[in-house]
């Protein structure tokens, strides 16, 4: 059982800005709901960009990706301080 509940963020400076810029790999697993069920599932920010279809695996509700939801997405994740590597 781990009791530390110590936290290593610091939030001694400026809270509501990043103070570094923290980069994302291509490959990092964004959770994104399903429309119909509320269901997540994991999509990599690699796979996003290729604006595909996702299929539900819990009710096999399908939906377009777009580039409106990811630039939305990526706007979001800059407003916390991360950045998206472009490269894969
Ligand atoms: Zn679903």
């Amino acid at each position: 059982m781990i009791t530390n509940t110590h936290h290593q963020i610091s939030t001694q400076s400026a809270p509501n800005l990043a103070p570094v810029a923290n980069i994302l790999p291509a490959n990092t697993p964004m959770p994104l709901a399903c429309d119909a069920c509320d269901h997540e599932q994991s999509y990599s920010m690699h796979h996003l960009r290729s604006l595909p279809e996702l299929v539900c695996h819990h009710c096999g509700d399908q939906r377009q990706f777009s580039v409106f939801e990811l630039t939305t997405l990526e706007s979001a994740l800059n407003t916390m301080g991360y950045y998206l590597s472009k490269s894969a």
